[in-house]
């Protein structure tokens, strides 16, 4: 992890949040090579799930949100950890892991000092904020503790302007915030985040419901397969009833096997109707479906997809990184990779062979190639360079280009080089990257 970090600080992946302050505790900025690699995945994320599919929709909610919303999801009553406090140091933990209570008393105990813990007590992850002149309770609202609430505040306007009928989804993606109690292994698990979900609504029949419920279980292993992510690091776990969201009947996560073992990639929840009906109530608007074909109403039940950006995101680096003799390698779907492509004029003094690459790095920029240009330092040192960076493809101009027009081309994976004519090139790097 510590390897993971340090890469990412140096070559701008992820930085601490306000990191010239001393930090602000679970933020994270991405840097130049971070945002598009999150770009990236958010793209094929909407691709697959939205751009792809007839029957999935997207919104884009407001992250402030009338409080009253937060009340009828039952955040404000239910969103809550229970916490134990340790009574010599007064430091917070989550009942519910054990592990770290664990770790926490060991320390302790290595200056021979017997913990004990207070009762647990029931901490709300909302984060409160003020809107408009006045600070005051009129005026109190929360930021978003999940993305979910704009999605079924919207059930009915998505239904009036479109024609999109049961079972459909509504997809979104955005930022979340949540006061942790223990933000930590670095972005994992942070105070501000952003998630993508989709809401899936199906007739409230049990069976239909469990039917979608597996249909997207499946679906979503096979996407985190496809981005490339090892099989065997990745499971499912079905929640016990005891550890199920107050929203949920039924849940599982997909788990991915971390340096700290296994934990949450995502969830898969079945929300029922508790969303929408709660919304009626609250309201007092209609948030009834009304089948066109039998003229049946009812309140449809919610399969959920949510999945953590920011989570998936690490995770997907995790996977990718490997050490491979002297080189640090990133091993990145190419889909994912910030840059697909970097150009190299193989020295850097001599300004026909530079000209003569800087023109190929401009064409590939334009055919939408993210590129990157290297002409310091040695030839293999820059290989080194982009490896670490996930660069899936290098393309070198040497002497012979300025003779032939052909070019190497130089994987990252299996360290390989082809010499291929110019005029291919493009038509070449797009296979590979595809
Ligand atoms: P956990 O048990 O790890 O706190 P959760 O079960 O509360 O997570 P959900 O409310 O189901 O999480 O949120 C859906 C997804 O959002 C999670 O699977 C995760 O990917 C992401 N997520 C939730 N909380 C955080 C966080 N604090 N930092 C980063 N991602 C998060």
């Amino acid at each position: 992890m510590q390897k993971i970090v340090s890469l990412c600080k140096r070559r701008g992946f992820v930085f601490p949040g306000s990191e010239i302050y001393g930090g602000l505790t679970g933020t994270w900025d991405y840097g130049p090579l971070g945002s598009q690699l999150k770009k990236n995945l958010k793209d094929w994320w909407w691709e697959d799930m939205v751009s792809k599919r007839d029957n999935i929709v997207g919104v884009d909610a407001a992250i402030m949100m009338n409080p009253k919303a937060w009340e009828a999801s039952g955040h404000l009553e239910a969103f809550c950890d229970p916490l134990v406090e340790c009574k010599l140091c007064h430091l917070r933990f989550r009942e519910d892991k054990p592990e770290e209570i664990k770790a926490h008393e060991k320390e302790h105990q290595k200056k021979d000092e017997i913990v004990e813990w207070t009762e647990a007590q029931k901490f709300n992850l909302l984060v409160k904020s003020y809107l408009g002149v006045v600070e005051g309770k009129q005026s109190e609202i929360f930021l978003r503790g999940e993305i979910t609430n704009g999605v079924q505040v919207n059930f009915k306007n998505v239904l009036d302007s479109t024609r999109i009928k049961i079972p459909f989804g509504v997809a979104q993606m955005g930022k979340a915030f949540r006061n942790e109690i223990t933000p930590g292994n670095f972005t994992f698990r942070s105070r501000e985040f952003e998630q993508m979900e989709v809401q899936f609504y199906v007739k409230p029949d049990g069976e239909e419901a469990q039917k979608w419920f597996e249909y997207w279980k499946k679906d979503r292993m096979d996407w985190y397969i496809k981005l490339g992510i090892n099989p065997e690091k990745l499971r499912f776990r079905d929640h016990a009833d005891n550890e199920r969201a107050h929203y949920a009947k039924a849940a599982t996560d997909i788990e991915y096997y971390a340096p700290w073992g296994w934990d949450e990639f995502m969830g898969i929840h079945n929300r029922g109707d508790w969303d929408l009906s709660r919304h009626m109530k609250f309201s007092g608007q209609d948030m009834r479906y009304r089948d066109p074909e039998t003229n049946e109403e009812y309140i449809p039940y919610d399969i959920e997809t949510s999945a953590g950006v920011d989570r998936s995101l690490l995770f997907v680096l995790i996977d990718a990184y490997s050490e491979d003799g002297e080189r640090t390698v990133l091993k990145l779907h190419p889909r994912l990779a910030p840059y697909k492509v970097a150009v190299f004029p193989l020295v850097a003094n001599k300004p026909d062979l530079v000209e003569k690459a800087r023109k190929v790095y401009q064409q590939l920029k334009e055919e939408l190639f993210f590129v990157a240009w290297d002409d310091r330092g040695n030839i293999g040192k820059r290989y080194y360079s982009q490896d670490e960076i996930s660069t899936p493809f290098c393309v070198t101009c040497d002497f012979q280009t300025l003779e032939d027009d052909t070019v190497t081309i130089r994987d990252r994976d299996t360290m390989r080089q082809e010499r291929i004519k110019l005029a291919g090139l493009v038509k070449t790097l797009k296979e590979k990257i595809a």
